[in-house]
């Protein structure tokens, strides 16, 4: 199921579309000290797209203030990086979601085509079912999630939440956009932690 969009640059070059706007409303908002922002992308090396991706994925969209004393980094979120993750996003949240219930075979085949090893799906699942529902995010954004998602099925159920067809991609973008303030510095922190 829908893994034949994510094999397909054109979805690829969407989402930097969108990336293009998160980023541009980012930088009109300035940095909080009034200057001006720049510019300042981290270069990333991304792993589980096709052969084919965008060369737009060689950097992460982010900015640094101009004022000299401040010169604050402003990293927009994103719909195509989950924070500091080498994988792509949507391969994370896909990849993990058809890991629940697949044979071992299927799993097998699933690596393969994205490039990703057992143990790091393992890791993909733990991520999202042990410590997802922990974060501040979570505790608060699945209030506007209707049907109800329950924690258990994460992350399929969120999958099934947003994308309705093999080819939806309006689906996945709202799907990413709802997850995109995990994307930013800090928002995976956990209840509690600082
Ligand atoms: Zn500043």
């Amino acid at each position: 199921m829908y893994h034949d969009l994510l094999r397909d640059a054109r979805f690829w070059s969407f989402l930097t579309d969108v990336d293009g706007d998160l980023a541009e409303t980012a930088r009109q908002q300035a940095c909080p000290c009034g200057g001006r922002l720049h510019r300042a992308n981290y270069p990333r090396k991304p792993r589980g797209g096709p052969r084919d991706l965008p060369t737009a994925y060689l950097s992460r969209l982010s900015f640094c203030c101009g004022r000299d004393g401040c010169r604050k980094r402003v990293t927009p979120p994103s719909v195509r990086f989950l924070g500091r993750r080498v994988y792509l996003g949507a391969v994370i949240i896909l990849v993990a979601a058809m890991r629940q219930g697949s044979s071992p075979r299927r799993v097998r085949e699933l690596a393969d085509l994205f490039d990703a090893d057992r143990r790091t799906i393992n890791r993909w699942r733990a991520f999202w079912k042990e410590y997802f529902p922990l974060t501040t995010f979570w505790k608060v954004a699945r209030g506007r999630l209707v049907p109800t998602v329950t924690v258990d099925v994460l992350p399929r159920a969120l999958l099934e939440a947003f994308v309705h067809s093999e080819q939806d991609r309006n689906g996945w973008k709202k799907l990413l956009l709802f997850l995109s303030p995990i994307t930013i510095p800090g928002g995976l922190k956990i209840e509690g932690s600082i």
